[in-house]
């Protein structure tokens, strides 16, 4: 699901959401120093991380935390030949109906309901139109695909050409035509950010922040009558550099997709790893954009699909069917300046810090 052309440079990719311990940023703030434990490790392709706030329950955490990522990848890695959804995609144009968990079929639904909502902009079937671009393939492209192969990998993008159905009571997963490609990169992280939340939340560990691949989602408080974990939004022309911050409150979760970790060259051109799902071409004019929302799914899948829509028809998505996430854009042209949705900007802090 992950299908980065270089996984070892993403590996160490830096946060996109870098993360504090207010203490840091405020020491006197509250009479009990905040002592933050930081645990990292690699998962699904990408950095895995957990902070908690009661040093003694890290440990567990990641635990916790690292057993629920390995699970989503044995499912939904892209990269693992005997994944299920590698299963899937080999099956595609056979008549063979693939089993498949209940969380897949979470994932698959999160997705298919994000391709309806954004008329097409996101769509978890433009697997070939991605490898065409040089996404999840062995070799990267430098120049623009061949107009009749992408022509045709556009074509496979169908979502009336993937079916569920039931074997044996089971639910099973069929794409109707040879080469149909499922993808689950833009969303599948999330999802497993839920899943170990869920876990955590369920063994009473409490006052952590999980991450996996700069999805987040907030447990308890980084300190007490703190509120949440407090996040910063990097500025995408200098990532080292934070141009405003955000708390993240109990229970919610942030995502970003942006143009500046991942992306090809082709004919000198930065192109982002995010294409449209109404031109199969790569989206250009955004740097990056942020989401919080409820759950990290949507979060993640959020982020995707507002970076294709842009700031316009994305604050209109948000009304529509995401009226508790909140957003915002950062256009591709410095100095970076920040594009709120309404309910964002009551909750941006602007306050540029080194
Ligand atoms: P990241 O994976 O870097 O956190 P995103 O969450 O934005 O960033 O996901 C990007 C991934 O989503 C791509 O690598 C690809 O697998 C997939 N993808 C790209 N374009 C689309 C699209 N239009 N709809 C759905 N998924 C997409
Ligand atoms: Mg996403």
């Amino acid at each position: 699901m992950l299908m980065f052309t270089d996984r070892k440079k993403y590996y160490f990719a830096p946060v996109f959401a870098l993360l504090f311990c207010h203490a840091i940023l405020a020491p006197g703030c509250s009479r009990r120093p905040a002592r933050i434990s930081r645990l990292q490790w690699c998962s699904m392709g990408t950095f895995a991380a957990v902070q908690s706030a009661d040093s003694d329950t890290a440990e567990r955490l990641r635990t916790v935390a690292a057993t629920r990522f390995s699970q989503i990848e044995t499912e939904l890695s892209a990269w693992d030949p005997e994944s299920t959804l590698s299963q899937v995609n080999r099956a595609a144009g056979s008549d063979r109906a693939v089993p498949v968990s209940d969380a897949f079929l979470d994932v698959l639904r999160i997705a298919t309901t994000m391709n309806h909502h954004s008329a097409g902009a996101f769509n978890p079937l433009l697997g070939p139109v991605l490898h065409l671009w040089g996404f999840g393939s062995e070799t990267t492209p430098t120049a623009t695909p061949d107009r009749h192969a992408l022509h045709q990998a556009f074509s496979l993008a169908e979502c009336s050409a993937l079916s569920i159905v039931a074997i044996d009571g089971h639910p099973a997963v069929k794409l109707a035509r040879p080469g149909m490609r499922l993808d689950f990169g833009a969303v599948a992280k999330g999802y497993a950010v839920d899943l170990a939340w869920q876990d955590a939340q369920r063994q009473g560990l409490s006052n952590a922040l999980i991450d996996l691949g700069g999805n987040l989602r907030a447990l308890g408080e980084a300190r007490p009558g703190r509120g949440g974990w407090l996040t910063g939004v990097k500025d995408p022309f200098n990532p080292d550099r934070l141009i405003a911050r955000l708390l993240l409150r109990d229970g919610e979760a942030v995502a970003t997709s942006g143009n500046y970790e991942r992306f090809v060259e082709i004919n000198g051109e930065r192109c982002a790893h995010i294409i449209d799902g109404r031109t199969a071409m790569p989206v250009k004019g955004i740097a990056a954009v942020t989401v919080i929302a409820p759950d990290a799914a949507t979060a993640d899948a959020l982020s995707t699909a507002l970076f294709i829509l842009g700031a316009e028809q994305g604050e209109r998505l948000l009304a529509d069917h995401y009226p508790d996430s909140l957003a915002l854009w950062i256009p591709d042209r410095q100095p970076a300046a920040i594009i709120a949705s309404e309910k964002m900007e009551v909750r941006l802090d602007r306050t540029a810090f080194p």
